[in-house]
């Protein structure tokens, strides 16, 4: 049996939190003086530190997902997560983790800050896992395995047998990122949360909650692993505007949920669109709100549409994505433009 405990780092384990001002005196309350953390006594909204358990937003995530508060770790946008992830689990110099290319770069870029060897097994067919490589390849030194689901690039989703059989028989934690999750027609892996002790789910609201700009990404994960995350988080990794921000979302998801149909909907009108260009081979099923597109060629097309003011992701120099752009779902206009644009050139 894996223990969780046996995974984390030596110097994580016997780490003792920084205990901030507010860490040690909590209740806000109006009837106490405030003299303890050399703060501007003035009151303009923002003078004081922020709730460094952004307790308000996490209720919210709490009841809206229904996992309880000790089970969620919130940070400065997905990124500072999976960063923690790997401060927490991987040795420098020591451990490698696993990724499944073509996926989301920012794996490699903190494998890479952390000093952490990136084990690369390429998807197969449909952009699939390969489970027997990812099982035959991890060691004693393997210790996260990164899943992107639905991924980017390739904008599918993995199939749910095969994510439940690597989390059944990958032997270190497993992240699945779910940051497209609110466009996808599978399942969100938070429910399964407790049936597996391994798993770590990111979410964030860059994408779907249209709040790129305010930088929150979530953790859930076992209380163990969110105990243990919150030891090593720097004390007020969420600011109170993104706070404030977050937790209104959060309460007024209508106008969201709104956006994301349209979204889908513009998606589905964009492929048969698309499908009917000379210049464009193929487009990929998509579950999210951006497709992968194998063009004639890339480089060019991805010039010609530099030049017409359109910008879009050139991602040709990715395993398995020759001659492939991705274009991310925009308003009608936005996506109307392209398609004149490519009829054009
Ligand atoms: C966009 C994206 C994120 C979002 O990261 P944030 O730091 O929360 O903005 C995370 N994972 C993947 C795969 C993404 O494409």
């Amino acid at each position: 049996m894996m223990e969780i405990k046996d995974l984390i780092r030596e110097n994580i384990k016997s780490l003792e939190a920084y205990s901030s001002a507010r860490d040690e005196f909590k209740a806000m309350s109006s009837e106490f003086v405030f003299i303890d953390a050399n703060e501007n006594p003035f009151d303009t909204g923002l003078n004081r530190y922020p709730d460094p358990q952004q307790n308000l937003v996490k209720e919210a995530l709490s009841k809206m997902k229904g996992i309880s508060k000790e089970q969620i770790l919130l940070g400065n946008g997905s990124d500072e997560v999976l960063d923690l992830i790997f401060r927490v689990f991987c040795e420098p110099r020591e451990d490698n983790v696993i990724v499944l290319p073509p996926t989301y770069g920012m794996y490699e870029v903190l494998a890479n800050t952390n000093a952490i060897e990136l084990v690369k097994i390429p998807l197969v067919e449909n952009f699939q896992p390969n489970i027997k490589e990812v099982v035959k390849v991890q060691d004693a030194k393997t210790k996260v395995l990164f899943l992107c689901s639905p991924n980017n690039p390739t904008a599918n989703s993995f199939d749910a047998s095969s994510i439940e059989t690597l989390l059944k028989e990958f032997n270190g934690i497993v992240v699945i990122d779910e940051a497209y999750i609110d466009f996808s027609i599978e399942d969100s892996w938070l429910g399964r949360l407790d049936e597996f002790p391994n798993l770590i789910v990111t979410q964030t609201l860059s994408k779907a909650y249209g709040l790129a700009a305010i930088r929150l990404g979530i953790c859930y994960a076992s209380k163990e692993i969110i105990s243990i995350l919150n030891k090593i988080k720097p004390p007020y990794n969420v600011n109170q505007l993104t706070q404030d921000v977050a937790l209104k979302a959060l309460l007024n998801r209508d106008e969201v949920n709104n956006q994301i149909t349209a979204i889908t909907s513009e998606r589905n009108q964009l492929i048969k669109d698309l499908e009917k260009l000379d210049i464009v081979d193929k487009v990929y099923a998509s579950d999210a709100n951006f497709l992968l597109v194998k063009v004639d060629n890339a480089n060019l097309r991805y010039e010609q549409l530099l030049n017409n003011g359109i910008v879009v992701r050139n991602r040709s120099n990715q395993m398995l994505c020759e001659n492939c752009l991705r274009f991310t779902i925009g308003t009608k206009e936005d996506n109307e433009k392209l398609i004149t644009t490519l009829k054009l050139i």
